[in-house]
């Protein structure tokens, strides 16, 4: 098998790895149109496939067309795929969206003027080399810098940025080695090339679609964890917290504190000012308290005015000054509405303090300390009624 063969046989592999992942995410797209990031990705690797396509097939066809189209898809399939990652980072704007179009619409112009200057291939070659290294700059700095990435978005960034060097080495060698990198010609840096270029390619794909996967179940994760309005946790996510804070507090024969917290008169809000000023009370609203509390303290919405604070390790004495302190901050909070609409707001607390044992529950704690902040309302409101 001669290495002219390889290198052809490397180019049809190449077509063929991103005519399927095309197809591949074709199929996963039927059922999953919202995720627009995998769609773009898709038309990466179908711009992919006809720019090797073209470049595959310069015996075949003219030779202009050959590198003018192959080229050309080849860089609007970096940008697309560039713009993929980025959305899947949330760090793709309309700005960065405009300077990569721009971008490479400067590079498409710069390769043609190549052809047309009748610039040897290897210096075409190193144009190419250079706009994708220009292109793929920021997407790799904003994988590897941001603290917030992932394990996976990290790896796939090392990855691509053993890729990048690897264009270094193609610009450099497209200038100096010449007739070595010729797209055709037999010799093992163009195999190297290739195949690393395959491998990319590969690593790519899996690489993306596993990230696409990380970001939905991160998405599910928070929507099954945080209250939609307010941002503190749900029911669910408070009450299996609690739970476990019960266990752990029972162990350690400590005392934990358990705050039920409703509005006062929040129907009357509503009746005046409408449901959405409403709704901005109750943001404001857990915006002040979680504020106040320490990061182990849970917090949460457990229906629709009704909030619930668990404060493990502390007293009946603490508690009440946490509470008290709630209860001001309410009380001389300002929701601005709108309109010169300024609403104030004021809250009641039951609070029931043990020292959990095996048969405490959550259940039992939320019961008792609803009877203390309905003697709460009861004696007036804007008031803490502690479970004696
Ligand atoms: P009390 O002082 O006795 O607690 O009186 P209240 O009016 O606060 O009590 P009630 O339970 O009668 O009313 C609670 C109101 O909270 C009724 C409901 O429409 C409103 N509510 C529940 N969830 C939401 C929400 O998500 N947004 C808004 N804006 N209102 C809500
Ligand atoms: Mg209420
Ligand atoms: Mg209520």
């Amino acid at each position: 098998m001669s290495l002219d063969f390889s290198i052809k046989t490397l180019i049809f592999t190449i077509v063929i790895g991103h005519l399927f992942s095309g197809i591949l995410g074709i199929a996963y797209m039927i059922q999953h149109k919202k995720d627009s990031s995998l769609y773009i990705f898709l038309f990466a690797r179908l711009f992919d496939t006809i720019a090797w396509v073209f470049l595959g097939l310069r015996d075949v066809i003219n030779i202009f067309i050959s590198i003018s189209l192959g080229n050309s898809f080849l860089i609007i399939a970096q940008t697309t795929q560039i713009i993929a990652f980025l959305i899947i980072k949330k760090r793709c704007n309309k700005l960065i969206k405009r300077a990569y179009v721009i971008a490479s619409a400067i590079s498409i112009v710069v390769i043609h003027l190549a052809i047309l200057l009748q610039y040897t291939e290897g210096v075409r070659i190193s144009i190419m080399s250079i706009s994708m290294i220009i292109l793929w700059c920021f997407p790799i700095y904003v994988f590897l810098m941001d603290k917030n990435s992932s394990v996976l978005q990290k790896t796939v960034a090392f990855i691509y940025l053993a890729g990048f060097i690897l264009l270094i080495l193609r610009a450099y060698m497209g200038i100096g080695l010449r007739e070595s990198v010729s797209l055709m010609s037999n010799n093992i840096y163009n195999v190297l090339f290739f195949l690393c270029l395959y491998l990319i390619m590969l690593i790519g794909n899996i690489g993306f679609i596993l990230m696409a996967k990380e970001k939905s179940d991160l998405e599910l994760t928070k929507v099954a964890t945080y209250d939609e309005l307010t941002g503190i946790f749900n029911r669910r996510e408070f009450l299996l917290r609690a739970k476990e804070n019960v266990s752990l507090f029972s162990r350690r024969k400590e005392p934990i504190s358990f705050f039920l917290i409703d509005l006062d008169n929040f129907k009357k809000i509503n009746d005046i000012y409408g449901h959405f000023a409403g709704d901005m009370v109750l943001k404001d609203f857990a915006v002040k308290i979680k504020s106040q509390l320490r990061d182990y303290d849970l917090f949460g919405r457990i229906g629709g005015e009704e909030f619930t604070v668990l404060l493990p390790g502390t007293n009946e004495k603490e508690a009440l000054e946490v509470a008290e302190r709630l209860r001001r901050i309410a009380e001389k909070a300002t929701v601005n509405v709108g309109r010169d609409h300024i609403i104030k707001y004021t809250i009641s607390i039951g609070i029931v303090t043990v020292i959990p044992d095996e048969h405490t529950s959550i259940n039992t704690l939320y019961k008792i300390s609803d009877d203390a902040l309905y003697a709460a309302k009861r004696n007036g409101r804007n008031r803490i009624e502690v479970v004696k």
